[in-house]
């Protein structure tokens, strides 16, 4: 199973924040900040059907438990427990 996020997300905070956040901490390019999908194996859709030509996978992230709670796509994260309902 692959860890991948949206490749074209948007940063969660907004422009005025995001001024601000980036001379206070420089931004991590390994945080993912959009939506983050489960790939059953590499060139396959996500498991909720997402296109995975606009999905990068996450660098160091082995399972959906590895993305925050709030990055986590609840289709995909619902098909994996439940993978006699798994999206075709
Ligand atoms: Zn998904």
């Amino acid at each position: 199973m692959l860890v991948v996020t949206e490749r074209l997300g948007r940063p969660r905070w907004g422009t005025a924040n995001f001024v601000q956040t980036k001379l206070v901490y420089p931004i991590d390019a390994d945080t993912p900040t959009a939506r983050c999908h489960l790939l059953p194996a590499p060139q396959q859709p996500a498991l909720c059907g997402f296109p995975w030509e606009v999905l990068v996978e996450v660098p160091g992230a082995n399972d959906l438990d590895d993305i925050p709670l709030d990055l986590q796509c609840t289709d995909c994260a619902e098909a994996r427990s439940n993978p006699s309902e798994t999206v075709t």
